[in-house]
């Protein structure tokens, strides 16, 4: 008895792994066919100074246009392409249609500043992503100032590889940006070795400002501590007047959030540029 209820079991968990497996296998094949259809897509936000209210660029953002189910966001599948092992080639593209992007928007004759890319710490595992930025950029006559990579605490405490290749980064003059700061390991002296132009304070941070006297100690340690190395706060995730007030008069220099724009698509985003009133903030 007892065997066969082992026996069970036993099959019952080789069928489940099975499924698990067959599952991921399908999620892979559906992104290799997204990417091989140009299905993915980059949306964009703008980020603008605190206290001027100035353009200064924007966050590319990727997006999934799936033939059955709509927009889809990237946290319902950058997981499963870092699982399938698809990270890279998604980044690659990524890179791509951003340097695309900017020389489209330069032919176009808009201001758009500088445009930061989001990559995954699994893509700090390759050299190779040093030559996909520089070919790219190169391709599409991008200049340093205009690109930037945005990258997480987590990606310099869990890649061996990771701080000599943000430094190769550094070394064809793209800025980084540590994304979600303060939500990960953070660790002061990787501040100091990576030199980061700016920090982003995660949203979480944000979300109950002005009122919550322990997030307002956490922002202001924050901006504290990166105005002491000369890098630059940006606030993520400004949704309201009362929280941008506050954010401005703490002394975070960027903002960006659903208070100035959400995410838009290419054409949206070059109306937007476009018709922009020249001073969002009042000062
Ligand atoms: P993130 O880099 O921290 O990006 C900011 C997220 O906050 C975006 O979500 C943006 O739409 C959202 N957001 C901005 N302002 C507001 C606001 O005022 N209120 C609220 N509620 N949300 C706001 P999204 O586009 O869903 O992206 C989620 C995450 O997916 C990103 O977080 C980033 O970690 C990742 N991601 C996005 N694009 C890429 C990419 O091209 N490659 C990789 N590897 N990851 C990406
Ligand atoms: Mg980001
Ligand atoms: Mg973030
Ligand atoms: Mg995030």
């Amino acid at each position: 008895e007892a065997k066969k209820a082992g026996r069970d079991r036993h099959g019952f968990y080789r069928a489940e792994l099975n499924q698990r497996v067959q599952a991921q296998m399908a999620v892979e094949r559906e992104l290799r066919e997204a990417l091989a259809r140009d299905e993915f897509e980059l949306h964009y936000q703008p980020q603008i100074g605190a206290t001027r209210g100035e353009l200064l660029g924007c966050e590319a953002l990727i997006r999934w246009r799936h033939p059955v189910r709509g927009l889809v966001g990237p946290l319902h599948f950058i997981p499963a392409a870092e699982q399938a092992g698809l990270i890279g080639e998604i980044g690659a593209w990524v890179v791509r249609a951003a340097c695309a992007q900017i020389a489209q928007w330069k032919a176009d004759g808009l201001a758009f500043g500088c445009v930061a890319v989001n990559l995954s710490a699994h893509e700090f595992r390759d050299r190779g992503l040093v030559d996909i930025v520089r070919e790219a950029m190169r391709e599409h006559g991008v200049r340093p100032d205009e690109f930037e990579i945005e990258i997480t605490e987590t990606v310099l405490m869990t890649e061996q590889a990771s701080l000599s290749i943000v430094a190769d980064l550094q070394g064809l003059g793209i800025h980084i940006a540590v994304d979600d700061f303060g939500t990960g390991y953070s660790s002061l002296a990787y501040l100091k070795r990576l030199r980061p132009r700016t920090i982003k304070i995660d949203r979480s941070f944000l979300k109950d400002l002005p009122d919550d006297e322990d997030d307002r100690v956490v922002v202001e340690a924050i901006v504290g501590i990166a105005h002491a190395l000369h890098i630059d706060v940006v606030a993520e995730g400004v949704e309201t007047e009362a929280q941008r007030d506050y954010l401005r008069e703490a002394g975070c220099h960027i903002l960006q959030g659903y208070l100035i724009a959400r995410p838009a698509d290419a054409q949206q985003y070059a109306r937007w540029l476009a018709d922009r009133p020249p001073d969002i903030v009042s000062a």
